[in-house]
Protein backbone atom coordinates (compact mmCIF):
# COMPACT_ATOMS: atom_id res chain seq x y z
CA UNK A 1 0.00 0.00 0.00
CA UNK A 2 3.24 2.51 -0.54
CA UNK A 3 2.17 5.30 -2.72
CA UNK A 4 4.07 4.68 -6.03
CA UNK A 5 6.45 7.72 -6.78
CA UNK A 6 4.67 10.37 -8.40
CA UNK A 7 1.14 9.36 -7.44
CA UNK A 8 -1.24 11.69 -5.92
CA UNK A 9 -2.13 12.22 -2.17
CA UNK A 10 -5.18 9.72 -1.61
CA UNK A 11 -8.45 12.13 -0.53
CA UNK A 12 -11.36 9.72 0.66
CA UNK A 13 -14.24 10.96 1.63
CA UNK A 14 -16.64 10.82 4.52
CA UNK A 15 -19.77 11.71 5.24
CA UNK A 16 -21.82 12.16 9.03
CA UNK A 17 -24.79 10.02 9.13
CA UNK A 18 -27.78 11.42 9.03
CA UNK A 19 -31.33 10.86 8.51
CA UNK A 20 -31.94 14.13 6.57
CA UNK A 21 -29.21 13.58 3.88
CA UNK A 22 -29.47 15.58 0.93
CA UNK A 23 -30.10 13.00 -1.96
CA UNK A 24 -30.84 15.60 -4.62
CA UNK A 25 -27.61 17.86 -3.57
CA UNK A 26 -25.39 15.34 -3.12
CA UNK A 27 -24.82 12.00 -5.57
CA UNK A 28 -22.38 9.54 -4.69
CA UNK A 29 -21.66 7.97 -7.86
CA UNK A 30 -21.94 3.93 -8.45
CA UNK A 31 -17.90 4.13 -9.36
CA UNK A 32 -17.40 4.26 -5.38
CA UNK A 33 -15.20 7.27 -6.61
CA UNK A 34 -16.97 10.37 -7.84
CA UNK A 35 -19.23 12.66 -5.35
CA UNK A 36 -21.46 15.44 -7.52
CA UNK A 37 -23.03 18.25 -6.09
CA UNK A 38 -25.92 20.38 -7.31
CA UNK A 39 -26.94 23.38 -5.72
CA UNK A 40 -29.74 25.98 -5.79
CA UNK A 41 -28.62 29.02 -6.63
CA UNK A 42 -28.24 31.20 -3.70
CA UNK A 43 -31.75 31.70 -2.45
CA UNK A 44 -30.63 33.99 0.50
CA UNK A 45 -29.55 37.01 -2.26
CA UNK A 46 -33.38 37.03 -2.62
CA UNK A 47 -33.25 36.09 -6.30
CA UNK A 48 -36.09 33.23 -6.91
CA UNK A 49 -33.72 31.26 -9.12
CA UNK A 50 -34.57 27.35 -8.93
CA UNK A 51 -31.35 26.92 -11.50
CA UNK A 52 -28.93 23.95 -10.36
CA UNK A 53 -25.82 24.18 -10.56
CA UNK A 54 -23.24 20.85 -10.61
CA UNK A 55 -20.27 19.96 -9.53
CA UNK A 56 -18.40 16.71 -9.99
CA UNK A 57 -15.66 15.15 -7.91
CA UNK A 58 -13.15 12.14 -8.39
CA UNK A 59 -11.41 11.00 -5.46
CA UNK A 60 -9.99 7.69 -4.09
CA UNK A 61 -13.19 6.61 -2.14
CA UNK A 62 -16.38 7.78 -0.69
CA UNK A 63 -16.80 6.43 2.91
CA UNK A 64 -20.64 6.79 3.44
CA UNK A 65 -22.24 4.43 6.19
CA UNK A 66 -19.16 2.59 6.86
CA UNK A 67 -18.09 1.26 10.18
CA UNK A 68 -14.71 2.94 12.00
CA UNK A 69 -12.63 -0.54 11.10
CA UNK A 70 -13.41 -0.27 7.05
CA UNK A 71 -12.20 3.93 7.42
CA UNK A 72 -9.28 2.36 9.54
CA UNK A 73 -8.55 -0.61 6.61
CA UNK A 74 -9.05 1.81 3.86
CA UNK A 75 -7.15 5.41 5.20
CA UNK A 76 -4.83 4.07 8.15
CA UNK A 77 -3.41 0.85 7.67
CA UNK A 78 -1.29 1.32 4.74
CA UNK A 79 0.35 4.19 5.87
CA UNK A 80 0.69 2.62 9.02
CA UNK A 81 2.87 -0.49 7.58
CA UNK A 82 4.82 1.86 5.04
CA UNK A 83 6.08 3.98 9.17
CA UNK A 84 6.85 0.67 9.89
CA UNK A 85 9.12 0.73 6.78
CA UNK A 86 10.93 4.01 7.32
CA UNK A 87 8.22 5.91 5.05
CA UNK A 88 6.78 9.00 6.75
CA UNK A 89 2.99 9.01 6.67
CA UNK A 90 0.23 11.47 7.32
CA UNK A 91 -3.39 10.80 7.70
CA UNK A 92 -5.19 14.36 8.29
CA UNK A 93 -8.84 14.78 8.44
CA UNK A 94 -9.98 18.55 7.26
CA UNK A 95 -14.04 19.47 7.26
CA UNK A 96 -16.20 21.91 8.92
CA UNK A 97 -17.08 21.44 13.03
CA UNK A 98 -18.96 18.82 13.53
CA UNK A 99 -18.93 16.88 10.29
CA UNK A 100 -16.85 14.04 11.94
CA UNK A 101 -13.00 14.92 11.48
CA UNK A 102 -12.82 14.08 15.53
CA UNK A 103 -14.65 10.85 15.54
CA UNK A 104 -12.72 9.45 12.45
CA UNK A 105 -9.19 10.00 14.42
CA UNK A 106 -9.69 9.41 17.89
CA UNK A 107 -13.28 8.26 18.11
CA UNK A 108 -15.74 7.39 20.73
CA UNK A 109 -13.27 6.61 23.62
CA UNK A 110 -15.93 5.28 25.78
CA UNK A 111 -16.72 2.49 23.49
CA UNK A 112 -14.04 0.20 21.79
CA UNK A 113 -16.12 -0.76 18.54
CA UNK A 114 -16.04 3.11 17.56
CA UNK A 115 -12.44 3.81 18.23
CA UNK A 116 -10.93 5.45 15.52
CA UNK A 117 -7.78 5.82 13.24
CA UNK A 118 -5.66 7.26 16.01
CA UNK A 119 -6.41 4.09 18.66
CA UNK A 120 -6.15 1.56 16.04
CA UNK A 121 -2.67 2.67 14.55
CA UNK A 122 -1.25 2.47 17.91
CA UNK A 123 -2.70 -0.96 18.32
CA UNK A 124 -1.14 -1.91 14.67
CA UNK A 125 2.12 -0.37 15.45
CA UNK A 126 2.66 -2.73 18.72
CA UNK A 127 0.84 -5.38 16.55
CA UNK A 128 3.59 -5.31 14.11
CA UNK A 129 6.75 -4.39 16.34
CA UNK A 130 5.77 -7.50 18.17
CA UNK A 131 6.02 -9.63 15.08
CA UNK A 132 8.80 -8.50 13.53
CA UNK A 133 11.01 -9.73 16.32
CA UNK A 134 13.69 -9.50 13.27
CA UNK A 135 13.71 -5.86 13.83
CA UNK A 136 14.37 -3.65 17.06
CA UNK A 137 11.81 -0.90 16.75
CA UNK A 138 11.82 2.17 19.51
CA UNK A 139 8.63 4.18 19.20
CA UNK A 140 8.17 7.50 20.81
CA UNK A 141 4.86 9.84 20.75
CA UNK A 142 4.61 13.42 20.72
CA UNK A 143 1.11 15.65 20.65
CA UNK A 144 1.05 19.13 19.71
CA UNK A 145 -2.11 21.31 19.63
CA UNK A 146 -1.68 24.78 17.04
CA UNK A 147 -3.81 27.38 18.91
CA UNK A 148 -4.37 30.93 17.61
CA UNK A 149 -0.95 30.34 16.14
CA UNK A 150 0.37 28.84 19.17
CA UNK A 151 2.15 25.50 19.87
CA UNK A 152 0.92 23.95 23.11
CA UNK A 153 2.62 20.68 24.15
CA UNK A 154 -0.54 18.13 25.05
CA UNK A 155 2.10 15.34 27.09
CA UNK A 156 3.98 18.83 28.90
CA UNK A 157 2.30 17.14 31.90
CA UNK A 158 3.35 13.83 31.91
CA UNK A 159 5.65 12.85 35.09
CA UNK A 160 9.41 13.34 34.32
CA UNK A 161 9.04 15.81 30.85
CA UNK A 162 11.95 17.84 30.59
CA UNK A 163 9.23 21.09 29.92
CA UNK A 164 9.72 23.46 27.03
CA UNK A 165 13.62 25.19 27.03
CA UNK A 166 14.10 28.99 27.45
CA UNK A 167 13.35 30.10 23.79
CA UNK A 168 9.68 28.26 23.89
CA UNK A 169 8.71 26.35 21.34
CA UNK A 170 9.38 26.42 17.69
CA UNK A 171 8.88 24.80 14.36
CA UNK A 172 12.57 24.74 13.07
CA UNK A 173 14.38 22.97 9.83
CA UNK A 174 16.39 20.12 10.16
CA UNK A 175 18.79 18.75 7.65
CA UNK A 176 17.86 16.54 4.86
CA UNK A 177 14.39 19.37 4.76
CA UNK A 178 12.71 18.13 7.63
CA UNK A 179 10.80 20.01 10.51
CA UNK A 180 10.91 19.24 13.57
CA UNK A 181 9.60 21.43 16.78
CA UNK A 182 11.97 22.42 19.63
CA UNK A 183 10.67 21.79 22.81
CA UNK A 184 7.98 19.29 22.14
CA UNK A 185 8.10 16.55 24.46
CA UNK A 186 8.96 12.79 23.00
CA UNK A 187 7.96 10.23 25.11
CA UNK A 188 9.27 6.66 24.53
CA UNK A 189 6.24 4.15 24.31
CA UNK A 190 6.47 0.16 24.88
CA UNK A 191 3.40 -0.87 24.37
CA UNK A 192 0.10 0.14 22.61
CA UNK A 193 -1.64 0.55 26.66
CA UNK A 194 1.09 2.96 27.47
CA UNK A 195 0.54 4.95 23.88
CA UNK A 196 -3.64 5.12 24.23
CA UNK A 197 -2.58 6.42 28.19
CA UNK A 198 -0.66 8.76 26.62
CA UNK A 199 -3.22 9.42 23.99
CA UNK A 200 -6.09 10.03 26.61
CA UNK A 201 -3.86 12.66 28.85
CA UNK A 202 -2.96 14.68 26.09
CA UNK A 203 -7.18 14.19 25.13
CA UNK A 204 -7.45 15.56 28.37
CA UNK A 205 -5.26 18.52 28.48
CA UNK A 206 -6.87 19.53 25.41
CA UNK A 207 -10.39 19.55 27.09
CA UNK A 208 -8.50 20.96 29.92
CA UNK A 209 -6.64 23.96 27.72
CA UNK A 210 -10.20 24.41 26.15
CA UNK A 211 -11.76 24.96 29.46
CA UNK A 212 -9.19 26.94 31.24
CA UNK A 213 -7.83 29.34 28.65
CA UNK A 214 -12.15 29.67 27.05
CA UNK A 215 -10.77 28.16 23.37
CA UNK A 216 -12.78 25.92 21.51
CA UNK A 217 -11.27 22.64 21.07
CA UNK A 218 -12.68 22.14 17.40
CA UNK A 219 -10.54 25.52 16.54
CA UNK A 220 -7.33 24.06 17.03
CA UNK A 221 -5.38 22.37 14.96
CA UNK A 222 -3.99 18.11 16.96
CA UNK A 223 -0.61 16.58 15.62
CA UNK A 224 -0.23 13.04 17.37
CA UNK A 225 3.41 12.31 15.70
CA UNK A 226 3.98 8.24 15.89
CA UNK A 227 8.13 8.50 15.85
CA UNK A 228 9.79 5.09 14.66
CA UNK A 229 13.19 3.85 14.39
CA UNK A 230 13.88 0.28 13.48
CA UNK A 231 17.26 -1.78 13.15
CA UNK A 232 18.00 -4.91 11.80
CA UNK A 233 18.62 -7.99 14.78
CA UNK A 234 20.24 -10.17 12.31
CA UNK A 235 22.37 -7.88 10.14
CA UNK A 236 25.34 -6.03 12.25
CA UNK A 237 24.35 -2.93 10.15
CA UNK A 238 25.36 0.57 10.54
CA UNK A 239 22.29 1.46 8.60
CA UNK A 240 18.98 2.22 10.45
CA UNK A 241 15.42 3.58 8.82
CA UNK A 242 13.01 6.21 11.14
CA UNK A 243 9.49 7.30 9.80
CA UNK A 244 7.29 9.75 11.64
CA UNK A 245 3.84 8.87 11.56
CA UNK A 246 1.27 11.84 11.87
CA UNK A 247 -2.33 12.03 12.60
CA UNK A 248 -3.71 14.75 11.66
CA UNK A 249 -7.04 16.57 13.43
CA UNK A 250 -7.78 20.05 12.05
CA UNK A 251 -9.57 22.83 12.81
CA UNK A 252 -13.04 23.46 11.79
CA UNK A 253 -12.57 24.69 8.15
CA UNK A 254 -16.08 26.67 8.14
CA UNK A 255 -15.63 30.17 7.41
CA UNK A 256 -17.25 32.23 10.32
CA UNK A 257 -19.22 35.03 9.52
CA UNK A 258 -17.62 38.15 9.58
CA UNK A 259 -20.19 39.85 11.06
CA UNK A 260 -21.17 39.22 14.22
CA UNK A 261 -18.06 37.60 15.21
CA UNK A 262 -16.66 39.68 17.77
CA UNK A 263 -13.75 38.67 20.70
CA UNK A 264 -12.55 35.60 20.87
CA UNK A 265 -14.57 34.10 18.66
CA UNK A 266 -13.22 36.78 15.94
CA UNK A 267 -9.33 36.50 16.70
CA UNK A 268 -9.67 32.51 16.86
CA UNK A 269 -11.54 32.82 13.06
CA UNK A 270 -8.58 34.83 11.43
CA UNK A 271 -6.39 32.63 12.55
CA UNK A 272 -8.67 29.28 11.65
CA UNK A 273 -8.75 31.52 8.20
CA UNK A 274 -5.34 32.29 8.17
CA UNK A 275 -3.77 28.89 8.63
CA UNK A 276 -6.32 26.85 6.40
CA UNK A 277 -6.36 29.40 3.63
CA UNK A 278 -2.36 29.36 3.84
CA UNK A 279 -2.75 25.49 3.76
CA UNK A 280 -4.70 25.95 0.83
CA UNK A 281 -1.99 28.13 -0.89
CA UNK A 282 0.73 25.49 0.18
CA UNK A 283 -1.20 22.63 -1.62
CA UNK A 284 -1.67 24.66 -4.49
CA UNK A 285 1.89 25.19 -4.52
CA UNK A 286 2.78 21.29 -3.92
CA UNK A 287 0.29 20.76 -6.62
CA UNK A 288 2.02 22.86 -9.12
CA UNK A 289 4.85 21.06 -10.13
CA UNK A 290 6.34 24.17 -11.94
CA UNK A 291 6.33 25.83 -8.80
CA UNK A 292 9.71 25.42 -6.69
CA UNK A 293 8.58 27.62 -3.53
CA UNK A 294 6.17 26.50 -1.58
CA UNK A 295 5.07 28.84 1.22
CA UNK A 296 5.40 26.60 3.86
CA UNK A 297 6.70 28.98 6.70
CA UNK A 298 3.96 31.62 6.30
CA UNK A 299 1.83 29.90 10.06
CA UNK A 300 2.75 27.61 12.42
CA UNK A 301 0.40 24.73 10.97
CA UNK A 302 1.92 24.59 7.30
CA UNK A 303 5.31 24.58 8.84
CA UNK A 304 4.97 21.83 10.96
CA UNK A 305 3.30 19.61 8.38
CA UNK A 306 6.50 21.08 5.54
CA UNK A 307 7.39 17.45 5.54
CA UNK A 308 4.04 15.70 5.96
CA UNK A 309 1.91 17.39 2.83
CA UNK A 310 2.82 14.72 -0.16
CA UNK A 311 6.57 15.12 -0.99
CA UNK A 312 8.66 12.63 1.08
CA UNK A 313 5.35 11.09 2.95
CA UNK A 314 2.48 8.74 2.32
CA UNK A 315 -0.34 11.42 2.65
CA UNK A 316 -4.29 10.49 3.06
CA UNK A 317 -6.42 13.05 3.74
CA UNK A 318 -10.20 12.21 4.95
CA UNK A 319 -13.10 15.37 3.86
CA UNK A 320 -15.42 15.10 6.24
CA UNK A 321 -18.49 16.70 5.00
CA UNK A 322 -22.07 16.81 6.72
CA UNK A 323 -24.97 15.07 4.45
CA UNK A 324 -27.70 18.00 4.99
CA UNK A 325 -28.97 20.22 2.72
CA UNK A 326 -27.93 23.08 5.30
CA UNK A 327 -24.24 22.58 5.37
CA UNK A 328 -24.41 22.13 1.29
CA UNK A 329 -22.02 25.38 1.26
CA UNK A 330 -18.98 24.21 3.40
CA UNK A 331 -19.42 20.82 1.92
CA UNK A 332 -18.99 22.14 -1.42
CA UNK A 333 -15.53 23.85 0.15
CA UNK A 334 -14.72 20.77 1.39
CA UNK A 335 -14.75 19.22 -1.82
CA UNK A 336 -13.05 21.65 -3.75
CA UNK A 337 -10.00 21.57 -0.76
CA UNK A 338 -10.28 17.65 -1.24
CA UNK A 339 -9.83 17.56 -4.65
CA UNK A 340 -7.18 20.19 -4.52
CA UNK A 341 -5.28 17.86 -2.04
CA UNK A 342 -5.46 15.17 -4.59
CA UNK A 343 -3.33 17.27 -6.83
CA UNK A 344 -0.17 16.92 -4.48
CA UNK A 345 2.18 14.45 -5.78
CA UNK A 346 4.21 12.01 -3.26
CA UNK A 347 7.49 10.50 -3.98
CA UNK A 348 8.07 8.42 -0.83
CA UNK A 349 11.30 6.87 0.09
CA UNK A 350 12.46 4.94 3.16
CA UNK A 351 14.28 7.20 5.65
CA UNK A 352 17.73 5.36 5.52
CA UNK A 353 20.55 6.45 8.05
CA UNK A 354 23.77 5.31 9.18
CA UNK A 355 24.38 5.22 12.89
CA UNK A 356 28.20 6.58 13.23
CA UNK A 357 28.78 4.29 16.71
CA UNK A 358 28.37 1.43 14.11
CA UNK A 359 30.09 3.47 11.09
CA UNK A 360 33.39 3.28 12.84
CA UNK A 361 33.59 0.52 14.47
CA UNK A 362 32.79 -1.12 10.51
CA UNK A 363 35.82 0.95 9.16
CA UNK A 364 38.16 0.04 12.32
CA UNK A 365 37.28 -3.44 10.84
CA UNK A 366 38.12 -2.56 7.73
CA UNK A 367 41.11 -1.03 7.95
CA UNK A 368 42.26 -4.10 10.30
CA UNK A 369 41.77 -6.25 7.12
CA UNK A 370 43.18 -3.41 4.70
CA UNK A 371 46.35 -3.51 7.00
CA UNK A 372 47.03 -7.23 7.03
CA UNK A 373 46.29 -6.91 2.88
CA UNK A 374 49.39 -4.30 2.68
CA UNK A 375 51.76 -6.04 4.73
CA UNK A 376 51.34 -8.79 2.32
CA UNK A 377 51.57 -6.56 -0.32
CA UNK A 378 54.78 -5.40 1.35
CA UNK A 379 56.28 -8.54 1.58
CA UNK A 380 55.84 -9.02 -2.29
CA UNK A 381 57.21 -5.31 -3.09
CA UNK A 382 60.32 -6.14 -0.86
CA UNK A 383 61.34 -9.08 -2.77
CA UNK A 384 60.89 -7.11 -6.03
CA UNK A 385 62.68 -4.61 -4.73
CA UNK A 386 60.40 -1.90 -4.39
CA UNK A 387 59.16 0.32 -1.97
CA UNK A 388 56.28 1.82 -0.89
CA UNK A 389 58.04 5.18 0.18
CA UNK A 390 57.28 8.22 -1.17
CA UNK A 391 60.05 9.55 -3.78
CA UNK A 392 62.39 12.26 -2.41
CA UNK A 393 63.04 15.46 -4.21
CA UNK A 394 65.90 14.25 -5.74
CA UNK A 395 64.06 11.10 -6.81
CA UNK A 396 61.38 13.17 -8.46
CA UNK A 397 63.99 15.56 -10.08
CA UNK A 398 65.99 12.80 -11.94
CA UNK A 399 62.72 11.13 -12.92
CA UNK A 400 61.29 13.96 -14.44
CA UNK A 401 64.89 14.84 -16.25
CA UNK A 402 65.35 11.01 -17.25
CA UNK A 403 61.25 10.92 -18.83
CA UNK A 404 61.81 14.04 -20.56
CA UNK A 405 65.27 13.45 -22.25
CA UNK A 406 64.11 9.98 -23.18
CA UNK A 407 61.09 11.86 -24.94
CA UNK A 408 63.28 13.88 -26.72
CA UNK A 409 64.66 11.04 -27.64
CA UNK A 410 68.41 12.54 -26.05
CA UNK A 411 68.29 9.34 -24.04
CA UNK A 412 68.34 5.86 -25.12
CA UNK A 413 69.35 4.03 -21.95
CA UNK A 414 67.31 4.01 -19.30
CA UNK A 415 69.12 2.85 -16.10
CA UNK A 416 67.49 0.02 -13.34
CA UNK A 417 67.58 2.74 -11.04
CA UNK A 418 65.05 4.70 -12.98
CA UNK A 419 63.12 1.73 -13.59
CA UNK A 420 62.50 0.80 -10.27
CA UNK A 421 61.59 4.34 -9.42
CA UNK A 422 59.19 4.26 -12.07
CA UNK A 423 57.30 0.92 -10.95
CA UNK A 424 57.52 2.21 -7.12
CA UNK A 425 56.14 5.35 -7.74
CA UNK A 426 53.56 3.95 -9.65
CA UNK A 427 53.00 1.31 -7.40
CA UNK A 428 52.61 4.25 -4.68
CA UNK A 429 50.06 6.10 -6.78
CA UNK A 430 48.26 2.90 -7.20
CA UNK A 431 48.12 2.66 -3.18
CA UNK A 432 46.97 6.05 -3.17
CA UNK A 433 44.12 5.38 -5.84
CA UNK A 434 41.71 3.10 -4.84
CA UNK A 435 41.94 -0.56 -4.50
CA UNK A 436 40.21 -1.71 -7.29
CA UNK A 437 42.32 0.33 -9.68
CA UNK A 438 45.91 -0.77 -7.36
CA UNK A 439 44.78 -4.47 -8.35
CA UNK A 440 44.72 -4.08 -11.83
CA UNK A 441 47.64 -2.19 -12.18
CA UNK A 442 49.64 -3.97 -10.22
CA UNK A 443 48.67 -7.20 -12.02
CA UNK A 444 49.95 -5.54 -14.93
CA UNK A 445 52.94 -4.37 -13.48
CA UNK A 446 54.06 -8.00 -12.36
CA UNK A 447 52.79 -9.31 -15.75
CA UNK A 448 55.53 -6.69 -17.90
CA UNK A 449 58.14 -7.00 -14.54
CA UNK A 450 58.20 -11.34 -15.94
CA UNK A 451 58.29 -9.77 -19.36
CA UNK A 452 61.26 -7.71 -18.61
CA UNK A 453 63.04 -10.34 -16.93
CA UNK A 454 62.45 -12.44 -19.94
CA UNK A 455 63.05 -9.84 -22.20
CA UNK A 456 66.89 -8.69 -20.10
CA UNK A 457 67.76 -12.42 -20.57
CA UNK A 458 67.21 -12.66 -24.19
CA UNK A 459 67.22 -9.45 -26.60
CA UNK A 460 69.75 -7.50 -23.89
CA UNK A 461 68.88 -4.72 -20.90
CA UNK A 462 67.79 -1.70 -23.56
CA UNK A 463 65.55 -3.52 -25.48
CA UNK A 464 63.91 -4.58 -22.41
CA UNK A 465 63.79 -1.72 -20.77
CA UNK A 466 62.44 0.40 -23.56
CA UNK A 467 59.95 -2.50 -23.85
CA UNK A 468 58.89 -1.83 -20.57
CA UNK A 469 58.89 1.52 -20.56
CA UNK A 470 56.57 1.27 -23.79
CA UNK A 471 54.48 -1.29 -22.20
CA UNK A 472 54.15 0.64 -18.86
CA UNK A 473 54.21 4.18 -20.66
CA UNK A 474 51.40 6.29 -21.07
CA UNK A 475 50.42 4.70 -17.05
CA UNK A 476 53.84 5.09 -15.74
CA UNK A 477 54.72 7.77 -17.05
CA UNK A 478 51.93 9.71 -16.85
CA UNK A 479 51.51 9.37 -13.17
CA UNK A 480 55.10 10.33 -12.57
CA UNK A 481 54.94 13.68 -14.16
CA UNK A 482 51.27 13.97 -12.21
CA UNK A 483 52.93 13.49 -9.11
CA UNK A 484 55.77 15.65 -9.70
CA UNK A 485 53.87 18.54 -11.16
P1 LIG B 1 -15.48 17.48 14.33
O1 LIG B 1 -14.30 16.96 15.03
O2 LIG B 1 -15.34 17.47 12.85
O3 LIG B 1 -15.87 18.83 14.81
P2 LIG B 1 -16.82 15.34 15.64
O4 LIG B 1 -15.98 14.23 15.25
O5 LIG B 1 -16.65 15.87 17.02
O6 LIG B 1 -16.72 16.54 14.61
O7 LIG B 1 -18.32 14.90 15.40
C1 LIG B 1 -19.44 15.60 15.88
C2 LIG B 1 -20.44 14.61 16.44
O8 LIG B 1 -20.90 13.75 15.42
C3 LIG B 1 -19.85 13.74 17.53
O9 LIG B 1 -20.82 13.53 18.50
C4 LIG B 1 -19.57 12.44 16.80
O10 LIG B 1 -19.64 11.34 17.66
C5 LIG B 1 -20.64 12.39 15.73
N1 LIG B 1 -20.19 11.72 14.53
C6 LIG B 1 -19.41 12.24 13.58
N2 LIG B 1 -19.19 11.37 12.58
C7 LIG B 1 -19.84 10.25 12.92
C8 LIG B 1 -19.99 8.96 12.31
N3 LIG B 1 -19.39 8.68 11.13
N4 LIG B 1 -20.73 8.06 12.92
C9 LIG B 1 -21.30 8.32 14.10
N5 LIG B 1 -21.21 9.51 14.73
C10 LIG B 1 -20.49 10.47 14.16
MG1 LIG C 1 -13.07 17.91 16.43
Amino acid sequence: MIAHPGSEVRVLIRSRPTANFAQELIEYLPDGQTVSVHQRKDSRKGVVNNQLSSWSFRLDGVLHDVSQEEVYGRVGRGVVLGALEGYNGTVMCFGQTGAGKTYTMTGATENYKQRGIIPRALQEVFHEVEQRSDHAFSVHLSFLEIYNETLVDLLASVRGCPGVGPGGMAVVEEAGGGVSVRGLSLHPVHSEEAALNLLFEGEMNRIIGAHALNKNSSRSHCILTVHIESRSRTLSDAKYVTSKLNLVDLAGSERLGKTGSEGQVLKEAMYINKSLSFLEQAILALADRRRDHVPFRQTKLTHALKDSLGGNCNTVLVANIYGEASQIEETLSTLRFASRMKCVQMDPVVNEHTDPVLQVRKLEKEIQLLKQELSIHNTLANRMGMSYDTLSETQVAEIQSQVRRYLEGSLDEINDQFMLLVLSSVWHMCCVLNRQQEQKVKAQLCQNYTLVEKAQSTAGSTAAKVSLCLMLGPVAIKMVLLQTS
